[in-house]
């Protein structure tokens, strides 16, 4: 167990605009930040990171915590994980673990982590050295120079059957982290491991944070080495591991990430080199699929940095094809789609070196609606006067129509196919009504409105005021016992943070609450949804910005006093009900020595049974 102080002091040097800002866009909004929400869907931000409070709540699914916590539920690391990971980044050091410390202690993340770091720094040594001469000569033939291969750490693994396995098992790092990394294979007969990638330019795939998650390598021309890969596979890729998902990662993003927000615009082409070679060339905005089509998920984490999203392809790739086949899945998440084709069959890479930035910009100038670009494929060349080509043509233009499910978009392109073939919107709606129908497409609502904050009730704002405002915390604790605040999850905040927070630390010293990750996950959410929000703007649409002016020192006592008066009411009347309870008992059982006390006892009952 990590001691709870160094939790705390671990968090104090940590900065959680920072540290979320590495990974997600956030915009300022007023004293906080603000960001679409990484934990569910939502077209307007309800994701707000407090720097003052150093924690992140997301009014729309409720989600919150500190720094620990949002490494825990983005990056999936456990909690001593996230710990060690703001340790080593705030230059905390941590007393030693268990057992040594040594990598015995699994394989989770951060291992895995680890381990395709290490493995990166050998394939760079090794591109350096020596061994690295055939491989930088493939490099200076593509017209990469060191300065590409330093940004986009480039190496290369040796042509050896063991090259990276000696280097990280003499690390310590066991067989069965190395082969869960995929970075070795395990020998089919006899037992024991061998390197994945050998004789092979080596090129790292990173997360959006930039930490190494898996490679791509190369193949490389035959050297007179023993151990060059047999299958002769042009690209060979890490498999997926519990870090490394192809569909959800998009190769270069991490360096692309800020011009992809500045230009508003993404570029997306399919090959490692294509990308690097964009960015040689000042399209710093390129990212690369890695060997799928691209994903909603993938088409989601760019709309958190563009709206608009460029699709490269060279015209006779078959990727065009894939593109039809995934048309549905892209054009429903609600961004900008363009298609850009390279004439001539060119790659980006050799299009660029053949023909220039210049031209390469004109091309991407030229580029056309995606949607468009399928419905002119099906449109152009046909016979308006031929029924049955018009007809069967149409079938293809409903098919593409169909499935777009906002039905303001689809309208668009149903009245732009309208004037092109003169088949009328009419029959071309309902033709893409049965189409939906029978696809069993219902029309999607149009996005959830996000729930706003409820009302808070008297135990909610007293919290709330005890939480934010630490001089009212003696008055609200003489007021309120614990079992006077009847959500439970309330009720524990009331007791860590305002009862304990009265009797804690003097007045004036550095306040060290608990750190949050330590409670319980609802209590978190609860706990980061008061602290992010202003009560006295709920009701209001604008729920995460801060007011203009705190209230003042009468504001907060009228609110108070206001509450405390309403939950004594709730608390005398909860009272009277046992109390009436306890009397007809009393009643029926004949025991009139205890009704006598009973109304003895509590005058104000007798004048409630005086007058039912
Ligand atoms: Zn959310």
């Amino acid at each position: 167990m990590i001691p709870e102080s160094v939790v705390a002091e671990i968090l104090r040097r940590t900065d959680i605009v920072e540290l979320i800002g590495g990974v997600l866009p956030l915009k300022a909004a007023g004293r906080a930040h603000k960001a679409l929400c990484p934990f569910h869907t939502e077209k307007t931000p309800s994701f707000i990171v407090n720097p003052e409070r150093q924690i992140f709540h997301c009014f729309g699914c409720g989600e919150g915590g500190d720094a620990i916590t949002f490494l825990v539920k983005h990056e999936r690391l456990t909690f001593p994980e996230a710990v060690r990971y703001l340790a080593e980044r705030a230059g905390v050091s941590l007393p030693a673990a268990r057992g040594g410390g040594g990598p015995a202690e699994g394989e989770g993340r951060l291992h895995l982590l680890d381990v395709q770091r290490q493995a990166l720094e050998h394939f760079r040594e090794n591109l350096r050295g020596p061994e690295g001469s055939l491989a930088r000569e493939y490099l200076r033939g593509r017209g990469l120079t060191p300065e590409l291969t330093e940004r986009f750490q480039l190496g290369y693994a040796l042509p050896r059957w063991d090259g990276l396995l000696r280097v990280l098992k003499t690390r310590g790092h066991p067989d069965r982290l190395l082969e869960a990394a995929g970075l070795t294979v395990a020998r089919q007969t006899g037992s024991g491991h061998y390197d994945r990638f050998r004789h092979r330019l080596m090129i790292p795939i990173w997360d959006v944070g930039g930490k190494v998650v898996g490679f791509g390598g190369r193949a490389l021309p035959p050297a007179a080495a023993r151990a060059g890969d047999d299958t002769e596979v042009k690209y060979l890729n890490s498999p997926e591991t519990a870090i490394y998902r192809k569909g959800t990662h998009l190769y270069g993003l991490n360096l692309a990430a800020r011009a992809i927000r500045e230009r508003n615009r993404a570029l997306v082409v399919e090959g490692y080199f294509d990308a690097i070679t964009l960015h040689a060339h000042g399209f710093d905005h390129a990212v690369a699929t890695l060997g799928t089509a691209l994903t909603t998920e993938q088409a989601r984490l760019l709309g958190r940095y563009a709206t608009t999203v460029v699709l490269l392809f060279d015209p006779d790739a078959p990727g065009i094809d894939a593109a039809r086949r995934n048309l549905e899945h892209l054009i429903n998440v609600d961004l900008d789609w363009r298609i850009v084709l390279l004439s001539g069959g060119l790659d980006p890479d050799a299009y660029l070196r053949t023909h220039g930035a210049e031209a390469f910009a004109a091309a991407l100038e030229a580029g056309q609606d995606l949607v468009d670009f399928f419905l002119d494929g099906r449109v152009s060349g046909m016979d308006m006067a031929d029924p049955v080509q018009r007809a069967r043509r149409a079938d293809g233009l409903i098919e593409i129509l169909g499935t777009i499910d906002n039905p303001i978009r689809r309208e668009g392109y149903i009245q732009r196919v309208a004037q092109r073939t003169g088949i009328t919107d009419r029959s071309l709606l309902e033709a893409v009504a049965r189409q939906r129908g029978r696809a069993g497409r219902r029309d999607a609502a149009q996005a959830p409105p996000i729930p706003l904050a409820t009302l808070p009730t008297a135990e909610e704002q007293l919290v709330y005021i005890g939480l934010n405002y630490p001089a009212w915390r003696e008055q609200i604790s003489a007021a309120l016992t614990p079992e006077d605040v009847r959500d439970p999850i309330l009720r524990r905040i009331f007791s860590e943070f305002i009862q304990a927070g009265h009797a804690g630390p003097p007045a004036g010293s550095q306040e060290a609450p608990r750190p949050m990750s330590l409670l319980p996950p609802e209590v978190q959410r609860r706990l980061s949804s008061l602290w992010a929000r202003d009560p006295w703007s709920v009701g209001s649409s604008e729920f995460g910005e801060y007011p203009a002016g705190a209230p003042g020192h009468e504001e907060l006592r009228r609110t108070v006093e206001d509450c405390l008066a309403r939950i004594n009411q709730e608390r005398g009347a909860v009272e009277r009900q046992a109390l009436r309870q306890a009397l007809e008992a009393a009643d029926r059982r004949g025991d009139s020595d205890q009704v006598l006390r009973l109304l003895a006892e509590h005058p104000s009952v007798k004048r409630d049974q005086r007058t039912p």
